[in-house]
């Protein structure tokens, strides 16, 4: 729930189905975000965690059911689908930023092409956000000198420069070197514990355990399991589940 007491989910997925082709993704999907939640959503790859992921802020149209959105259903075009993919924040496994703008220009970009701030607002704002994840110092560099982990941050950094109502996170530690996975959890641990609505495509169990209010297995395009994290790992319920975790653990 957020400050103002809006109680309503910020997100709310029902019987959502997505085909590619003859591969039914996502079958049936009935999930709800709520506001200042952190949903892990866990599983197999190939379960359709990325494409789940996708249909939220509509880099993928579903072929059948609703996906409502802050009380509205999700935008198919125009200025309305332009403001959906600014409040809807993502960070990718393969951190995608801008390998010709410097850390900073990365970080204010949206901002300015989208939001319209003036170029000096948007540098306040984006050294800010570069201090909160760390990587100030590095601001007029370019990603390629900068560290996976810090790219990563920079990523973080650049979703919260359009203020966004909600991050999605999908396999944000997956391709970084082990020891740069603390420095990318421990900036989301921070932004949960602010009050950010996530959903975190991750087999992170610490930071499940430390961040999430709720834990999704997802195997085969189905929710399978949603239960608290504790009860997730400690107790899974399905032999899929219980399968899976024997795997990663
Ligand atoms: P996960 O993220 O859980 O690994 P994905 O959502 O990426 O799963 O993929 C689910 C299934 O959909 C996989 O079988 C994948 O190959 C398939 N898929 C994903 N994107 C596409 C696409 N654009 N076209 C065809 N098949 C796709
Ligand atoms: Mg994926």
């Amino acid at each position: 729930m957020t400050e103002n007491g809006d109680a309503t989910p910020l997100v709310r997925l029902e019987n959502v189905n997505k085909r590619f082709g003859d591969l039914h993704v996502l079958k049936d999907i009935n999930l709800t975000v709520d506001r200042g939640e952190v949903l892990v959503v866990i599983g197999p790859s190939g379960g359709g965690k990325s494409t789940l992921c996708r249909t939220i802020n509509r880099l993928e149209t579903i072929d059948s059911g609703t996906i409502v959105f802050d009380g509205k259903p999700l935008p198919s075009e125009g200025k309305a689908l332009a403001r959906l993919r600014s409040e809807v924040g993502m960070v990718f496994q393969s951190f995608n930023l801008f390998a010709h703008k410097t850390i900073l220009e990365n970080v204010t970009l949206g901002p300015i092409k989208v939001r319209k701030q003036s170029r000096e607002a948007a540098e306040k704002r984006g050294m800010e956000l570069l201090e909160r994840v760390g990587i100030a110092s590095q601001a007029h560099k370019y990603p390629a000198q900068l560290s996976g982990g810090q790219q990563q941050r920079t990523a973080i950094a650049r979703a919260l420069a359009m203020d966004p109502k909600m991050i999605l996170f999908d396999e944000p530690t997956s391709a970084l070197d082990p020891e740069m996975v603390q420095e990318v959890l421990d900036v989301m641990v921070e932004l949960a514990r602010d009050g950010m609505t996530m959903m975190v495509v991750t087999h992170e169990m610490g930071f499940a355990r430390r961040a999430a209010n709720r834990v999704v297995f997802m195997a085969g395009g189905q929710v399978v399991e949603e239960n608290t994290p504790d009860e997730f790992f400690t107790n899974p319920r399905t032999d899929r589940a219980k399968d899976f975790l024997s795997k990663i653990l």
